[in-house]
């Protein structure tokens, strides 16, 4: 009964993404040896991914570094800063000219101890307000991705972006961040992630992709996609922001087709 209603779900989201007509469910063995699926017939997933206890951390110790520079930010992230004090630290940062114009830092959102790592751009209009990472209608598309997997935000679901406030250009519109402040924020993420220790990262779009791997801006989304790259031992997988399927919702089925990967590539550690 449960199966049937996830199954009834999954189709309802797959529906909400665009990505008719209806679909049937089939053998969740046949679906994890099937290392792809045809972007023109996706399956849900209806594993609901189990939910890890994170560890106890000891604070007590340690303080929020304020002020500090890009360079800074990188020496000073030890293996020992706790969740906490990352997470403020983040919210007093000053490391790049972003700070300036901020309302709220947008450090993430969901399980600490998360299975899968959703990495976009940087916080728009509304994330800035809120401090919330995809709100609004790129983000109710995200919800409806995670739910097609059989996933929930913030239930074995870790969301965040490669900087933690709004990047604007001159007259206040969001775009995306320069090479200085990826490079000043990065280390931010770098230790989320080594906190979460994810056992698979989707990065949404070509901002993050570029940035996890260190590749050149010139890089195109379509060559980093239908791929299992890797982060450190991660199996890291590349596919469309939110915000590009809204523009180009013909190329929804292929998100789901990079969806699908990265369920297949699911603790699947180089390591
Ligand atoms: S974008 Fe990152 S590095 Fe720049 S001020 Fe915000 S938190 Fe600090």
């Amino acid at each position: 009964m449960t199966q049937e209603l996830n199954q009834m779900d999954a189709q309802k989201y797959l529906q909400a993404m665009g990505l008719g007509p209806v679909w049937h469910l089939r053998n969740p063995e046949t679906l994890a040896a099937t290392p792809e699926v045809a972007p023109e017939m996706p399956s849900p997933l209806v594993d609901v991914a189990e939910e890890k206890n994170p560890p106890a951390v000891d604070i007590a110790q340690q303080e929020p570094v304020r002020d500090v520079t890009p360079v800074q930010v990188k020496q000073l992230l030890t293996e020992d800063m706790s969740w906490e004090v990352l997470q403020e630290t983040v919210a007093a940062c000053q490391a790049c000219r972003l700070c300036q114009g901020r309302q709220k830092t947008v450090f993430g959102v969901g399980d600490q101890k998360a299975r899968w790592l959703f990495v976009g751009e940087g916080p728009g209009y509304n994330e800035n307000i809120q401090g919330q990472p995809f709100v609004g209608t790129a983000g109710q598309l995200l919800d409806n991705m995670l739910n097609a997997l059989g996933l929930k935000r913030g239930e074995a679901t870790y969301i965040a972006n490669v900087v933690k406030c709004r990047p604007t250009d001159d007259l206040g519109k969001d775009r995306p961040p320069s090479a200085d402040e990826i490079a000043a924020c990065l280390p931010y993420l770098q230790r989320q992630i080594a906190l979460i220790q994810p056992e698979v990262i989707v990065a949404l779009g070509k901002t993050a992709a570029i940035a996890l791997l260190g590749l050149s801006p010139e890089t195109p989304v379509g060559q980093l996609r239908e791929k299992v790259h890797h982060y450190q031992s991660l199996p890291l997988i590349v596919t469309y922001h939110p915000a590009y399927l809204l523009r180009k919702p013909a190329d929804k089925a292929k998100a789901w087709a990079d969806l699908c990967l990265a369920r297949s590539s699911l603790g699947d550690s180089a390591a």
